[in-house]
């Protein structure tokens, strides 16, 4: 399923990032005051982004991502996921959400279609949340956890940004979570990408050396994967309703197996996360392409991927956006 690329990986999966706004500032994702937004008519509009993901499903795309910004600022989202779930190809429809509106609008998204979702959270503590983020949304984003259960949401994974003498003390924390929730908890590896991430070497964490700090609770078991697993190694303790995954963005170089395109909010097509080349579709689309020109596009794209990014780990790869402006 999806179309091939040349080093014949299928290319099936969408990330769409529908806004570069957002209710949190991040250290390691945008800067804390300053941030310039993009006009409202530089961002593509609900109807544009529809059109892209119907020539993406037609050329044999079938998982689509909502991501941003943060996805739940954009009014009428549910709107947006009710037409994208209506998509007969799009089998997989996801978020990537911070969960601050998420306790208020679970319901609604959930009734649009939309099943599944990933909440970024990189602290239990809330004095520490304030600290990455710059706001004390951290009761908000717990409850709107406990709701998109209770609403049904399936699989409920948890992000977490390893960042080694910010958080990394919490990783036992966060893996025994999974022991008596059915979370599936995903550390990342924090990454140097975009123009302001505060990354430096000695704050990067392996995902190895975060999967030993694990296993120091209790052995882990390797949970089969699926086709909708993406780059995450999944395992759980013997005793777990959840799950615990690793997403070694960095050191476990899954290039090999990536099945993605990104869809910027300004309207382009980013083939790789690492590299700043990009497609440009909404010029086209607002000169009245057709859907044969947008497919043409989708190609080009896809033809851009590269083998692996050759760029060697530093602290500012694709350095020309905020990874807000991205998607992750
Ligand atoms: N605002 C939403 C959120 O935070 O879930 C969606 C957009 S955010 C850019 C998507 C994901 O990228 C989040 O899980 C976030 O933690 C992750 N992310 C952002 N900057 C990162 C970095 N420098 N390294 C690793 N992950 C990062
Ligand atoms: Fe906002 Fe998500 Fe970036 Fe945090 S990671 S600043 S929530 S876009």
């Amino acid at each position: 399923m999806g179309s091939v690329d040349r080093f014949n990986r299928h290319i099936n999966y969408l990330r769409v990032a529908i806004t570069d706004r957002c209710n949190l500032r991040c250290f390691y994702c945008m800067p804390h005051k300053g941030v310039v937004q993009y006009a409202h008519s530089e961002i593509l509009t609900y109807e544009e982004i529809l059109r892209i993901v119907q020539t993406a499903a037609k050329i044999g795309f079938n998982k689509v991502r909502l991501t941003g910004g943060e996805p739940l600022v954009r009014r009428g989202i549910h709107e947006l996921v009710q037409r994208l779930s209506g998509i007969p190809e799009i089998d997989d429809l996801a978020m990537t959400t911070n969960g601050v509106y998420l306790d208020q609008t679970a319901e609604r998204l959930f009734h649009a279609g939309l099943k599944r979702i990933n909440i970024s959270l990189d602290t239990l503590n809330p004095v520490k949340f304030y600290r990455i983020t710059r706001t004390d949304k951290f009761n908000t984003v717990w409850k709107s956890i406990s709701t998109a259960e209770s609403t049904g949401f399936a699989p409920i994974k948890i992000n977490v940004v390893v960042i080694r003498g910010v958080n990394d003390d919490e990783i036992g924390t966060f893996a025994r979570l999974s022991l008596g929730k059915p979370y599936a908890i995903r550390f990342i590896e924090y990454m140097p990408i975009g123009c302001d991430n505060d990354w430096r070497p000695e704050r990067f964490m392996s995902v190895s050396e975060i999967k030993a700090r694990v296993e120091t609770i209790s052995t882990l078991q390797p949970v089969p994967q699926t086709h909708v697993d993406g780059p995450a190694e999944r395992y759980r303790f013997a005793s777990g309703r959840g799950e615990i995954g690793f997403i070694g963005a960095i050191s476990r170089h899954f290039c090999r197996s990536c099945n993605r395109l990104r869809l910027t909010p300004d309207g382009t097509l980013r083939p790789c996360l690492m590299l700043d080349e990009e497609i440009d579709v909404k010029t086209p689309l607002r000169k009245g392409c057709t859907a044969q020109d947008l497919e043409t596009l989708f190609h080009q794209a896809i033809a851009l991927k590269p083998k692996r990014p050759p760029v060697p780990l530093c602290n500012s790869m694709g350095s020309g956006r905020m990874m807000s402006r991205i998607g992750g």
